[in-house]
């Protein structure tokens, strides 16, 4: 046993930190190029914007860095007050964060504790699973629509979740698309949920991917909120904006709860950069714009792909498209990764139920997406070829 082995105090952390599996993030490019020798990886694992981040965000940049030595402004005043005209709400609903993330553990820090739950669809964005347990809650994860369902397979199931509700129950978290599926829920649906959830629990509606739906019936929860005050509604600029390396994003909420959020952040938990740079990206509409179309154009270029070869794919309206593949998703992983290709492969809980052949490919420009179709139409090939071989 080594010293680090015996250091008793590593077991003297909270059973429910102990418990954590960590989130596990894309494999680094550098890291494959190095591994493989190969010079043009490309990632398709994180979601991030093909086209960049938005132009008019780094000339913002440029000209926060001689400012390099001030403290950031702690209350975000400009940026919230951006975000408000943007979306037709008052500066004083709004909470940034170190990306949404940090807003998602702020909800958590705020209303999550011993002997209390949150809910939560199989499948969802495996941050809920990780904020409701380091603040040592219970997670209540609601069985996802089965595989063969007709309307959303692997979707949330919105009635059993508000089933699932207890007295126990603080916080419903539900993504709108979700990842790592790409699966979505109508407007019908979501009020039928917002309706049966008691005022007194907290709904964080996680709007990552909103940007990139088109369709004009899409449920908005900035619209929403204004109708349920239990409702928090997050929003990145890690995705359509393409400020991932930032990190900031949002939380859309009623007052009070905006003050409640307030009290458990990092009192600069937003940097400079980040809030001068979003607050450029917010207004760079041509930049939203082309993303949109780009991501649209990929994704039909993909299910497409897919219908010709057939591949199996889980209803998508994000940045991404999951691929269900008659191999173990790790597999696939490697084989591709042989190849420079960085894909997702969905694992531990969001695998499970049928999702564990599954990997998650982020919609990339037209070459870009061409590469990765190949490389997966090979991969598979070679695998069905190992195993045949075996047999
Ligand atoms: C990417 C993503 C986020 C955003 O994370 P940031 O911390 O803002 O980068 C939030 N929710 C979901 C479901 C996501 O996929």
């Amino acid at each position: 046993m080594d010293r680090e082995e015996r250091l008793s105090a590593s077991k003297r952390a909270r059973a429910c930190v102990q418990a954590i599996s960590p989130y596990v993030p894309g494999k680094p490019a550098e890291e494959v190029a190095r591994e493989y020798g190969i010079s043009d990886v490309l990632k398709l694992a994180s979601n991030e914007n093909p086209l960049g981040p938005s132009p008019r965000a780094v000339e913002a940049l440029r000209d926060s860095l001689a400012e390099l030595h001030v403290y950031p402004d702690g209350s975000g005043y400009r940026l919230k007050r951006a975000i408000a005209e943007h979306y037709g709400v008052h500066p004083g609903q709004i909470t940034l964060g170190n990306g949404s993330n940090d807003v998602l553990e702020l909800v958590a820090r705020a209303y999550l504790e011993p002997g209390v739950n949150a809910v939560f669809s199989e499948h969802a964005f495996a941050v809920y699973a990780l904020a409701t347990q380091a603040a040592g809650a219970d997670a209540k994860v609601v069985p996802a629509r089965p595989a063969d369902d007709p309307v959303m397979p692997f979707g949330a199931d919105c009635a059993a979740m508000s089933e699932a509700i207890d007295e126990r129950t603080r916080v419903v978290f539900l993504a709108n698309p979700n990842n790592p599926t790409g699966t979505w829920v109508e407007a019908a649906e979501l009020r039928e949920l917002l309706d049966a959830v008691p005022e007194d629990v907290i709904v964080v509606l996680d709007e990552a991917y909103t940007e990139y739906v088109e369709d004009p019936s899409f449920p908005d929860g900035v619209e929403l909120f204004a109708h349920y005050p239990n409702l928090v509604v997050t929003r990145t600029f890690s995705k359509i904006f393409g400020l991932a390396a930032l990190r900031v994003g949002f939380a859309v909420s009623a007052q009070t709860i905006a003050s409640l959020l307030d009290r458990v952040r990092h009192p600069f938990n937003v940097n400079a950069l980040a809030l001068r740079a979003a607050e450029a990206a917010l207004e760079d509409a041509a930049f939203i714009t082309e993303s949109r179309t780009v991501n649209r154009e990929g994704l039909e270029q993909w299910q497409a792909a897919a219908h010709e070869r057939g591949w199996q794919t889980v209803p998508s309206r994000a940045n991404f498209i999951t691929v269900r593949t008659s191999f173990g998703a790790g597999r696939v992983f490697e084989q591709m990764l042989r190849e420079g290709v960085i894909v997702r492969p969905l694992g531990g809980q969001e695998a499970r139920g049928g999702l564990s052949t599954a990997l998650r490919i982020t919609i990339g420009t037209r070459e870009q997406n061409e590469r990765a179709i190949a490389s997966l139409e090979r991969a598979l090939d070679r695998l069905r070829a190992e195993d045949e071989r075996d047999d």
